[in-house]
């Protein structure tokens, strides 16, 4: 079902309350910001509604401060990133309901922002307690939810909130849900899922899920091993999750009852240890040296894989190929990241680390859609209706008239 957006609703001189995710990663010591890109693809939509005389009342989580203050976790220093982007102040405030807030709310002027505390130093909004729902809608006329990412939570914010107020969705959202909504509902083809990280069992959904629709899947990263174990073959020190050796082969058949190409690499590049500080060598599958580690795909496989996705219409892209943080396994990954790059095609990229190495090594904007959900990603990709964009999609309340 659609979504309405910020586009079919009035929103001038209307208090909005907008929902984002300002959950960016931290320095360690010192307060700053180590990465803002969360900060930044929620720039169009704010820039929208300042644009149309609304006054804008932001609020997003930091962090686990688990319904407690946390002195480390607030949105101070959100705030001054978001008023620098902006080049207008933003009003951080040190609660997020109650007299106090919606004082400073009702002096607002229209094209004002302000942003709220940080949401989980309150125990009522991961609990979606429909009282501190009902104390964040007081603040506002409409709700707008661009936290894309944080939308598999059935939170306060993020769903009890529209049960009081007319909401809709933030461009980021829209862009999130028409993008990774394409690959389920009519990818071009031909379609390539490529999946790889760490472990089977992080993927067994999304590999559930993509199976049917795709017609080529390529398996790349540490779950190689579980695959390649279920084939017979020996994988040294590599780590393989016995219990799902079972389901890589029944996934198998089911690439194959499906018309699917499932691929697998025929080489591997290994070493005695992962951590960057040993020899590493390549061989092919068959002949992994007792007590090494599988590390990367090899050359031979990035051929393979390329191949197998020159043409290719739609490709969806998520789990490094291989330990990409540590330079002697990162080929494997930089390669197939330029060879997405390249592609005349539909590309989305997801991932908490895939879209950290696609951004690290300069193609995201080559690629089409590089999502910012991270599990909500993979949820969404897995088939499940995420809380919070369903929350949009049923609500029916109306905007009211501008005052
Ligand atoms: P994403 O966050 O994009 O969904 P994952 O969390 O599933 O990706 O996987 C990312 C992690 O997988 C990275 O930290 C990477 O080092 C690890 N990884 C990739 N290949 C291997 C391998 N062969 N052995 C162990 N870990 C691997
Ligand atoms: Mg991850």
């Amino acid at each position: 079902m659609p979504i309405k957006t910020v586009n079919d609703i009035d929103v001038t001189s209307k208090r909005v309350l907008l929902r984002v995710d300002f959950n960016v990663p931290m320095e360690k010591s010192g307060g700053g910001i180590r990465d803002d890109t969360r900060i930044r693809v929620c720039l169009p939509t704010i820039r929208y509604l300042l644009d149309h005389h609304a006054k804008v009342i932001i609020c997003s989580h930091l962090g686990r401060p688990k319904g407690k203050i946390d002195e480390t976790l607030r949105m101070t220093p959100v705030a001054r990133r978001l008023s620098e982007l902006l080049g207008q102040p933003v009003k951080s405030l040190k609660e997020c309901v109650g007299p106090e807030v919606e004082k400073v709310v009702s002096s607002m002027n229209d094209g004002d922002v302000v942003l709220l505390e940080n949401l989980r130093f309150y125990p009522g909004e991961e609990k979606n307690d429909p009282e501190f729902a009902k104390g964040l809608a007081r603040l506002a006329d409409v709700f707008v939810n661009d936290a894309f990412g944080a939308s598999h939570r059935a939170h306060a914010s993020v769903v009890g909130v529209t049960n009081y107020l007319p909401s809709v969705a933030g461009f980021l959202m829209e862009k999130e849900v028409t993008s990774l909504g394409g690959l389920l509902e009519k990818p071009e083809r031909p379609f390539a899922a490529v999946i790889g990280g760490a472990k089977v069992s992080d993927k067994l959904d999304v590999l559930d899920n993509i199976v049917p629709d795709v017609d080529v899947l390529i398996i790349g990263g540490g779950m190689t091993a579980t695959f390649l174990k279920s084939r017979g073959n020996r994988v040294g020190k590599s780590l393989v999750e016995d219990d799902k050796i079972q389901y890589v082969r029944d996934l198998s058949e089911q690439a194959k009852s499906h018309d699917v190409r499932l691929l697998l690499p025929t080489d591997v590049v290994v070493s005695p240890s992962l951590d960057g500080t040993s020899e590493s060598r390549t061989v092919s599958v068959s002949d992994i040296p007792d007590g090494w580690f599988i590390g990367d795909i090899g050359p031979q496989t990035i051929a393979e894989y390329t191949g197998a996705l020159s043409g290719c219409k739609t490709v969806f892209w998520n789990g490094p190929m291989g330990v990409f943080e540590v330079e002697q396994f990162a080929t494997g990954t930089r390669e197939i990241a330029s060879t997405i790059a390249r592609l005349d095609a539909v590309k989305v990229v997801g991932g908490g680390s895939t879209v950290e190495a696609v951004t690290r090594l300069g193609v995201a904007d080559q690629m089409t859609h590089v999502s910012t959900g991270g599990g909500a990603t993979l949820e969404f990709i897995s088939g499940k209706q995420l809380p919070g964009v369903k929350a949009l999609e049923e609500n029916r309340l109306e905007v009211p008239a501008v005052r």
